[in-house]
């Protein structure tokens, strides 16, 4: 190739860093500027000129532009500096960034597969420049993470998911394909956006929309075979536990939102215990939101209960309980409930709100999973720790807004007894001259590492167990001095080697259960997973 493809080939392109020789050998004389430098230096100029802008979606665009333009160099910079760039090119910036896709599109970074697409989609997978796709994170952009139906513009969540894909959890960049399903959106700001990038249109649903998602689901089997992995993202609830369950048995396929979460929360659970004391059997569970993240999350806990005690899910259900917009989810309601809602509608009589639930089931641990913000107020934490020595309180909902209290409020309130975690992330607190540290239950702990678990053993199907093993993994890395600060997940700087032991633990649930494909079974899972990562450290082209 000449030089001037070299640069323009953002797989291949070194920018400066090219060196005198590769400059003589592949005609890059003259293209180039005299000065040569090394990638530590590209990193340390680009780190300071991200800090120069003030508004987050500069920094957004300038991660996009620098993958567009050099990868290994995009990969680097996110890696060395995971705390820092997640929340850029994930959640909370990738959500404004969605909001204004249509302004800020420059080139498409993944497939938009819509309705005009129907009856060729094998043909528009074809037309993806990459042939070895090992994991496809997809939407349908109706659920956009708190921020609603954005439509096509969703497509910025399954190109950030892929990217920590890489960045995290090691793999190969080439071998991620992120696709937008666009059926239409019943947004009406964006169909009336003149920028907007979609189709316009209210959304397609019932048989319309099935026969799409259909569609895509065997092409993309077709055409990448039977180990393809499929995650789910950013559905709305109504089809996310449909898709999940129509697909589990014939597809590779993982939800973020359901099962992601579910697992990351588990851990955080898990880890917990060693501050609280007990076994998960011994707690009870109060959930706000029974939607994706509470049942999922609720399922989980059931299940790992079961495993550990012999006692069937169907009991273990019964000291987990849930509240959505209607109130405690009880027996009484049971006919006018949702599916995925009736496992959890035990025997009671109805409670309205959450701070009479919470005086009603007493629980020892609570969960925020509603996307309401500032829903456990002053009275409900107290109450927690009325009845709790540490009652474990849980502020999931996102982005910061919604939390359903803060970190100071948590430990204020329970006079600094709360352990405390959430989904967006709060500094540091000091509390009678205690310094807490929250914890963060981002998914981003468990999916890359749980999707190169998958790939690196060649799994064909998914099994809850996988999940289990992910959760434990994690909260094996919490260490002492973690605990000692109220901490219960470990910090994302050592991210990469806890996604190649959660990799590790998932793979060899896979094996065990017969559902890896990659044989014979290394030895080493963990030395494997880390042989397996995708390193972004330039490359010598002489
Ligand atoms: P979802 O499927 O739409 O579920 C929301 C649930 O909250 C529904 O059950 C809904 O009740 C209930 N709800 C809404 N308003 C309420 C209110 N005022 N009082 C009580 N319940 C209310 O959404 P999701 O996917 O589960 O996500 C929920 C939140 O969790 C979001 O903020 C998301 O950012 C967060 N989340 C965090 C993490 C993380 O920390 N790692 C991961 C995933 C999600 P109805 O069913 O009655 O409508
Ligand atoms: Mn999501």
């Amino acid at each position: 190739a000449s030089g001037y493809t070299l640069l323009r080939d953002p797989r291949f392109n070194k920018g400066l860093a090219f060196s005198e020789n590769e400059r003589d050998a592949h005609y890059l004389r003259g293209l180039l500027p005299p000065s040569v430098s090394c990638q530590e230096l590209q990193e340390k100029r680009l780190m300071h000129n991200l800090r120069q802008y003030e508004v987050p979606l500069q920094r957004y665009i300038a991660m996009m532009d620098l993958q567009e333009r050099n990868e290994r160099l995009f990969y680097k910079l996110l890696i060395d500096n995971v705390e820092e760039l997640l929340p850029v090119v994930y959640t909370p910036v990738v959500g404004e960034a969605c909001q204004k896709y249509g302004s800020i599109f420059r080139r498409p970074q993944g497939l938009f597969i819509s309705l005009k697409e129907k009856g060729k989609i094998l043909e528009v997978l074809k037309n993806w420049p990459e042939r070895s796709i090992q994991v496809i994170v997809v939407t349908d952009g109706e659920r956009i993470l708190g921020l609603g139906d954005l439509g096509c513009q969703g497509m910025g969540i399954p190109v950030g998911k892929l990217s920590l894909y890489t960045a995290l959890g090691g793999v190969r960049p080439s071998a991620c394909l992120p696709v937008t399903i666009d059926v239409g959106t019943n947004n009406e700001k964006l169909l009336n956006d003149e920028f907007y990038i979609g189709l316009r249109q209210k959304r397609a649903t019932g048989q319309e929309y099935a026969e799409l998602l259909h569609e895509f689901m065997c092409a993309v089997k077709q055409n990448y075979g039977e180990k393809i992995l499929i995650q789910f993202e950013d559905f709305a609830n109504h089809n996310a536990f449909e898709l999940l369950a129509k697909y589990r048995t014939t597809h590779l396929v993982f939800n973020d939102d359901i099962q992601g979460t579910a697992s990351v929360v588990l851990a955080g659970l898990i880890a917990a215990l060693k501050l609280v004391g007990g076994t998960l059997a011994d707690h009870s569970f109060l959930f706000l939101g029974a939607g994706e993240a509470g049942t999922g999350i609720a399922e989980l806990i059931a299940l790992e209960i079961s495993k550990r005690t012999n006692i069937p899910v169907e009991e273990t259900r019964k000291k987990i309980w849930l509240v959505d917009s209607k109130g405690l989810v009880v027996s009484s309601r049971k006919e006018s409930l949702q599916h995925f809602k009736r496992p959890w509608a035990h025997e009671h009589e109805p409670v309205k709100e959450l701070f009479d639930a919470v005086k009603a089931i007493k629980p020892t641990v609570l969960i925020g999973t509603s996307g309401v913000g500032k829903t456990f107020t002053k009275d409900v934490v107290e109450a927690m720790a009325s009845f709790n020595e540490k009652p474990v309180i849980f502020a999931l909902s996102n982005p910061t807004s919604q939390a359903e209290c803060t970190a100071e409020e948590a430990y204020e309130w329970t006079k600094g007894r709360a352990i405390f975690a959430s989904g967006s992330p709060f500094n540091p607190v000091e509390y009678n001259g205690k310094v807490f540290v929250p914890g963060q239950a981002n998914n981003a702990y468990i999916f890359p590492g749980f999707g190169l678990g998958l790939i690196m053993s060649g799994t064909i199907r998914m099994h809850d167990d996988m999940l289990l093993a992910a959760s434990e993994a994690l909260a094996a890395q919490v260490t002492e001095e973690n605990y000692a600060k109220g901490l219960i997940y470990p910090p994302l700087t050592n991210i990469r080697e806890i996604s190649a032991r959660i990799a590790a633990k998932v793979a060899a649930k896979s094996y065990e259960l017969g559902l890896a494909s990659r044989l014979p079974r290394p030895k080493d899972l963990v030395k494997f997973a880390e042989s397996c990562m995708y390193s972004p450290v330039y490359r010598n082209y002489l």
